[in-house]
């Protein structure tokens, strides 16, 4: 079992050596339990009564670089001696967390396992540093790839947490002797990392790096919440399976099945919960504005199209949100307004198919008295 690096454990199997097309191959893919069983994703039987064993002989095929893979399984060679291969229900990264298949967006079982400690599971931990200090996370500036994964390589930096101790703890570390640094950016370094002590809440749960919760739906429970601490409470009772806090989150907009037993999964991993505790000790987490609901848009779907001229279309957005109303990025039937800018096209005809209402920019600026 390889543990990749979003944490997916991915079977491998070991082969005598045999060289096709001039190359020897000595590992083939296995892709996931269900493969190896010979079942395919749809649930569809891949190879009848052809499940691949430990001591089978396989037909293989290689195409490019990417790694072989099995095609058939020999069965008038199968040796009486071949066992079935049982799937470890543990990572087999030290912290032996137990092993877990999630939900696709789609609600579906995911094909593959993978390992339930994120943050800390060592094979992942890195990645989910990098989405940490991302752009539309941390967004820290001078702490980029390269930076971080130097820093993750000599121990300085494990966990978030550890990028807000960094200064504290320089006097040991002496960034400024690494070769390529300097005192300068050193200084800039520790000055981008305080800047980011104060982070919005939905920049904050976006960060985390929970599965299925990207920025709009960190966006979603940022509101719907408005406080860290009443996110988390909620979260730690999701976890415990408090069917109060889930029906709770549950009536959010945009936040359904798949998010909550992702969040269930995350706040159930005790490392988790350890890595979380120590970053909320570093930083100070801003309230959420909650949506307006007494706005003339609240509760309308509104789609900006063409140039805007007072405001760029992220402005107009976040504008539109707080005040309670959802921006879609198409016309529908289901759509309230069109605010139409020079240059409309398509969803300006949409909207006159559908007799939907458009306004242009400075009548939506009145309509949200602006
Ligand atoms: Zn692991």
């Amino acid at each position: 079992i390889q543990v990749g690096r979003t944490g997916t454990l991915a079977p491998v199997a070991r082969l005598a050596p045999v060289t096709v097309g001039g190359v020897v191959v000595e590992n083939v893919t296995l892709h996931n339990e269900d493969y190896i069983k010979g079942i395919g994703n749809k649930g569809e039987v891949l190879r009848e009564g052809r499940d691949i064993r430990i001591g089978d002989t396989v037909v293989i095929q290689r195409a490019g670089d990417v790694i072989p893979q099995i095609v058939d399984v020999v069965l008038d060679k199968r040796p009486k001696s071949a066992r079935e291969f049982h799937f470890p229900k543990k990572c087999p990264c030290p912290l032996h967390t137990d092993v877990v298949r999630g939900e696709t967006a789609a609600g579906e079982e995911e094909s593959r396992a993978r390992c339930s400690g994120e943050f800390a599971c060592p094979y992942q931990k890195i990645e989910h540093l990098k989405l940490f200090v991302s752009r539309r996370a941390f967004d820290i500036d001078g702490l980029g790839e390269k930076q971080l994964q130097y820093f993750f390589d000599e121990g300085w930096v494990k966990e978030p947490a550890d990028i807000f101790t960094l200064e504290k703890r320089n006097s040991k570390l002496k960034l400024e002797e690494i070769e390529g640094y300097g005192a300068t950016s050193v200084r800039n370094l520790f000055g981008a990392i305080e800047s980011r002590r104060r982070i919005a809440l939905e920049r904050f749960i976006y960060a985390l790096g929970m599965r299925h919760v990207g920025e709009t739906t960190a966006l979603a429970l940022a509101r719907g919440y408005g406080s860290w601490e009443a996110f988390h409470d909620a979260c730690l009772k999701v976890a415990k399976g408090d069917e109060e806090a889930m029906a709770e989150m549950d009536a959010l907009d945009q936040i359904g099945d798949t998010v909550i037993k992702s969040i269930a999964d995350y706040f159930g991993e005790s490392h988790n919960r350890g890595i979380v505790e120590r970053l909320t000790g570093e930083v100070e987490i801003i309230d959420a504005e909650k949506p307006k609901s007494n706005s003339a848009v609240a509760g309308k779907t509104v789609v900006f199209t063409g140039s805007l001229e007072k405001m760029t279309r992220d402005e107009a957005k976040a504008t539109a949100e707080r005040l309670g109303a959802k921006v879609s990025g198409s016309v529908s039937k289901k759509t309230d307004l069109v605010v139409a800018g020079p240059g409309a096209g398509s969803k300006l005809a949409e909207a006159n198919k559908h007799g939907v209402k458009v306004l242009t920019e400075d009548e939506w600026l009145k309509l949200i008295g602006e």
